[in-house]
């Protein structure tokens, strides 16, 4: 059993800076070290969970095995990692109150006076510690930044923690931001200087400082900010902008942090490292494509949440993956389905070399999604339709090719013909928060379909995370014309993905693909689908 190691990240001066990616970094490393490693994201808003923020606000919301919808953090963690994360990789402070108040209603306290110390920092230190023994290491990354009011419990949780486990055990890393100021020609530290000195004043004094910069950090900037900041000067590190982030692990180890961490923690690394596919070696290589491809090729995303790319960040990244993969630069062109029409379609989409219809939600947009697939449908463009985009690929081949023109999905439109329904279940449900079909499923693939030889095998498991389904009393008519549900659910009673024999790439998968694809090793449907748009770009 391992005696668990806890690292903490926290953020100062600004937000933004990537605590995401300097966690899933530092995690890589110590996991390509030989280590058990797991990361632990809190966030201190008082939603449950991101799951009823708009994209617009948060971003995408992340979902695990276990059918969580956590934060796009996980997915970095999952990515960087290659191993899955589960509900209790994040928190929210409003998890820890609700859990706190149930407790209190039903007389948990015992006639006490419930606090934020110790109740709620209490509730916040279970979460942290509750993979206490199963990982060499844990990372728990702070969301926000120091000096918010939100973030004080986590912050004095913190402190707990490390008093009770002692120096060795815990190690403080703050990221926080180096600004090059033009009119002075100067690097300027005192933003770092007052981001350290509020971590001190409460009570956590940090071990190893990442300095976000877009110029180098020479050595007296980094001794003035180690005396200032009262941290040991070889730990003051630069994090200068990279390419990629692939390449952030890559820079970090280039600086020794995995050494310097593993110095300050006094401990050795096992003598040896497991077969692991995302080692150092692998993780080069996939840098080094991501860098210099042979090849481009440009895919259309359309989608309606075009203002913050976050919202799908999981389908971006599993581009890059893909792309590696396939020695290719995935360009994307983003399209507001809004915008599309019948009228401006083919001038939108006849030069990209494949199409990703978005997951989504509500009926803002849906016809320019099916004018976008009818259009590659009947074009023979690679095309990839992800939950909504799925659905949609079933409305349109319904009213088009089984010339039922009412069509519709009940989400959308009250119609006769809802070839897109909720299952009774749904029906009943009130509540917005944590109700879809969540989490991983499995799914049974038919042999000599596309997507089987994709993945190579007959039962996968992918994550799902909506409301409606494709409507059972439209099977048959959907493939007598010639529409193939390739994967059902193993009691076949759902319908998880669809192609069209005869096209060139035509695919779409009620489940969300993206949120499984890695660093190094992505997604067969993704590699498929750009090896398909690569294939485009030959012909044209
Ligand atoms: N709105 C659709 C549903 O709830 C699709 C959801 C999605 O794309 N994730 O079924």
């Amino acid at each position: 059993m391992p005696k668990t190691k806890y690292i903490f990240i926290t953020g100062g001066v600004l937000s933004s800076l990537g605590k995401g990616i300097a966690s899933a970094s530092i995690g890589l490393l110590l996991k390509q070290r030989g280590f058990g490693v797991t990361i632990i994201k809190l966030d201190p808003y008082i939603n449950i969970d991101p799951g009823t923020m708009s994209p617009h606000q948060h971003g995408e919301v992340y979902v695990t095995d276990d059918g969580a919808e956590t934060d796009l953090d996980l997915g970095h963690y999952e990515r960087f990692l290659g191993v899955p994360t589960t509900r209790y990789n994040s928190a929210s402070a409003g998890q820890a109150y609700f859990e706190v108040i149930t407790r209190e209603r039903k007389g948990g306290y015992l006639g006490k006076t419930v606090q934020v110390i110790p109740h709620i920092t209490d509730e916040i230190k279970r979460r942290m510690t509750l993979f206490d023994k199963q990982y060499d290491f844990v990372i728990i990354e702070i969301g926000g930044t120091v000096g918010d009011i939100e973030s004080l419990p986590f912050l004095e949780s913190v402190r707990q923690i490390c008093l009770e486990k002692g120096a060795r055990n815990t190690l403080n890393i703050h990221l926080t931001y180096v600004p090059y100021v033009r009119s002075a020609g100067e690097l300027k530290t005192k933003p770092t200087q007052h981001s350290a000195k509020v971590l001190m004043e409460n009570g956590i004094r940090p071990d190893i400082l990442l300095c976000r910069t877009e110029q180098r950090l020479n050595k007296e900037i980094r001794s003035k900010i180690a005396l200032f900041c009262n941290v040991e000067e070889d730990s003051v590190i630069e994090a200068l902008d990279v390419e990629t982030i692939y390449e952030v692990p890559i820079f970090y180890s280039r600086r020794n942090l995995d050494d310097i961490i593993l110095r300050k923690m006094n401990v050795r690394s096992p003598e040896s490292k497991p077969d692991y596919p995302l080692n150092m070696e692998n993780w080069s290589k996939f840098v080094q494509r991501i860098k210099n491809p042979k090849h481009d090729v440009t895919v259309g995303l359309v989608g309606k949440y075009m203002q913050t790319q976050d919202s799908y960040k999981s389908i971006v990244e599993a581009f890059i993956h893909a792309g590696a993969i396939n020695n290719a630069r995935v360009n994307i062109k983003w399209i507001n389905s809004e915008e599309v029409t019948r009228e401006n379609v083919a001038e939108m989409l006849q030069e990209l070399n494949g199409v990703l219809i978005a997951p989504g939600f509500g009926n803002r947009g849906i016809e320019g999604k099916i004018e976008a697939i009818k259009y590659v449908r009947e074009n023979n463009i690679p095309f990839f339709g992800i939950c909504l985009g799925m659905q949609c690929a079933v409305i349109e081949f319904t009213r088009s090719i089984c010339g039922i023109a009412d069509a519709n999905s009940s989400e959308f439109k009250k119609t006769k013909n809802s070839v897109v329904d909720l299952l009774p279940n749904q029906r009943q449900i009130v509540d917005k928060g944590g109700t879809m079909r969540l989490g991983a499923y499995p799914c049974i693939l038919k042999k000599d379909t596309l997507i089987h030889q994709l993945y190579g095998r007959e039962l996968i498991s992918e994550r799902h995370r909506h409301r409606y389904e494709v409507n059972n009393a439209y099977r048959q008519i959907l493939e007598e014309k010639g529409m193939v549900l390739s994967g059902l659910s193993p009691d076949s009673t759902l319908v998880e993905t669809i192609e069209l024999p005869g096209h060139p790439f035509f695919v779409g998968a009620q489940f969300h693909p993206e949120l499984q694809s890695r660093a190094v090793t992505g997604h067969p449907i993704f590699i498929g689908f750009i090896k398909a748009a690569l294939q485009n770009k030959c012909a044209k």
